[in-house]
């Protein structure tokens, strides 16, 4: 009864907490806009174009979602007892810590080669269009780092919940609550330095009139920029975008070269002040802040939901008193899911043999054999509260659209610059259908028809003169393709 009902009930807390979370950190201030008509800024064969490409790409991105989600679900179903069922006996908090690293790092590396091939997939679609730059050689090579990383991710969260289960068997979802938030508090102040410069090379902005007019927006601005940096960008990617990371001493502003490069001064300075925006009212920050609001409830869902998931042999209580799991094939369905309490004698108590039995009920730790589960659990609880992240994230980047408008120089060259990166990354400006549904979902920025027309109502508001509804040529370099982001 509570055991089938409390992941349902972990999901939907998890959800109105995020959605909660989201409504009060969101900006109170809601930028005007009006709609606009589409086929007025894009031409229907640039608009057909973008959907071919993108459509096919969304689908790819679908279906590797679902070998991964198979793939973890595989995993925490039927964890393969020699990997880890056998390191988890004996005595020490310190081999279950490493048992649960040694799983946590196996299921992301499992779970992130299981899409590899469609990833693959993807990227020579991409560079077929011409968006995806660089080799072959050097897309392998970003695969092994950011693999790397996903396996040191792994361990570390799965060697802290194996650690923190043996400290506090039943409630170890709250010092994981606060050890998430510690976490992403260090990685948000030290990715910039310790994780960007794997993954490309930035310098700072040269003398000239665009650092002059990034000063000038700055102080129009009333918010001191810092550092900018200019990433090189173009060996990997035709498409364009700018972004803030860290805060306090590592906070910079990155413009990837494609856009300091390619793109007219006065568009650069519109990007700039919209990440300028992002800086003066600390959204980095924000985003922490909301991770922080739902973590206790989000690693209490992920405890649930982890526990009725763990395989019954690994975290039953009723099974104390079986004999040791000797193989994969001694590990035992699920079924209806684990013990209310996630206590177990399991694992621990009896593959080391000595102590089987004797951890009393409702306090012995759970195994780190559990930790998959957990981490599906955990992949879970990410995927339901996306919505209420992107919602959040939307109406944090109309502000800084907003904002954009008022401090660059030139507010109308908004609308060529989204009209130009549409055309270079491909995008599909007014999302249909499907495409639609799923960019409410999950889109971190407005689709950028509502972007122009907030450019519109802008001007309309200042008395200006409304720029002209034209659509671009298509760039001779892109006409077979496109790029774009944060902006
Ligand atoms: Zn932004």
């Amino acid at each position: 009864m509570v055991r089938s009902d409390r992941p349902l009930i972990a999901v939907a807390a998890t959800v109105l907490a995020a959605g909660g979370a989201a409504a009060v950190l969101r900006p109170v201030r809601r930028p005007v806009r009006e709609p606009i008509d589409p086929g007025s800024y894009f031409t229907s064969g640039q608009r057909r174009r973008a959907r071919r490409y993108r459509r096919p790409q969304a689908a790819t991105g679908l279906v590797a979602f679902a070998a991964e989600a198979g793939t973890m679900a595989a995993l925490a179903r039927r964890w393969p007892a020699p990997v880890v069922g056998r390191t988890t006996g004996g005595p020490g908090g310190l081999r279950a810590v490493t048992a649960g690293a040694g799983a946590g790092a196996a299921v992301t590396t499992a779970v992130g080669a299981s899409s590899l091939p469609l990833a693959a997939l993807s990227r020579r679609r991409a560079v077929r269009v011409g968006l995806a730059t660089g080799s072959w050689a050097l897309w392998r090579s970003d695969v092994v780092r950011s693999t790397a990383l996903s396996a040191v991710g792994g361990a570390v969260v799965g060697g802290g919940v194996a650690g923190m289960q043996r400290r506090w068997p039943t409630h170890w979802w709250a010092p994981a609550a606060a050890g998430a938030t510690g976490l992403s508090a260090l990685l948000g102040f030290l990715a910039p330095v310790l994780l960007e410069p794997l993954f490309g090379r930035t310098e700072p902005l040269g003398e000239g009139p665009l650092l002059e007019g990034i000063h000038e927006v700055a102080e129009r601005a009333g918010t001191p920029i810092g550092r900018v940096l200019v990433s090189d960008a173009s060996r990997r990617t035709t498409a364009v975008n700018a972004y803030v990371s860290g805060y306090g001493r590592s906070r910079r502003v990155v413009l990837w070269d494609t856009l300091s490069d390619g793109y007219p001064v006065e568009q650069v300075l519109f990007v700039v002040a919209h990440e300028l925006s992002h800086v003066a009212h600390r959204d980095v920050l924000r985003n922490l802040a909301f991770l922080a609001a739902i973590a206790p409830v989000g690693l209490w869902a992920t405890a649930a939901i982890g526990r009725a998931w763990t395989p019954r042999d690994v975290a039953g209580d009723d099974l104390a008193d079986r004999s040791a799991p000797t193989g994969p094939g001694d590990v035992a369905d699920p079924g209806g899911g684990g013990p209310d309490h996630g206590a177990a004698a399991g694992v621990d108590a009896s593959v080391g043999g000595p102590a089987a039995g004797r951890a009393p009920a409702g306090t012995a730790a759970p195994a780190p054999a559990s930790v998959p589960a957990i981490l599906a659990a955990g992949s879970v609880v990410g995927l339901v509260v996306a919505p209420a992240m992107a919602w959040l994230s939307r109406t944090v980047e109309r502000r800084a659209d907003d904002d954009a408008l008022r401090w660059a120089p030139e507010p109308a060259a908004m609308i060529p610059f989204f009209q130009g990166i549409v055309l270079q990354n491909l995008a599909d400006p007014a999302p249909r259908g499907p495409s639609r549904l799923l960019g409410r979902l999950l889109s971190t920025h407005p689709p950028v028809a509502e972007r122009i027309g907030a450019a519109v109502a802008h001007a309309r508001s200042q008395g200006r003169p409304l720029p002209a509804a034209v659509p671009l040529a298509d760039r001779p370099t892109l006409a077979h393709g496109p790029p774009a982001t944060c902006g």
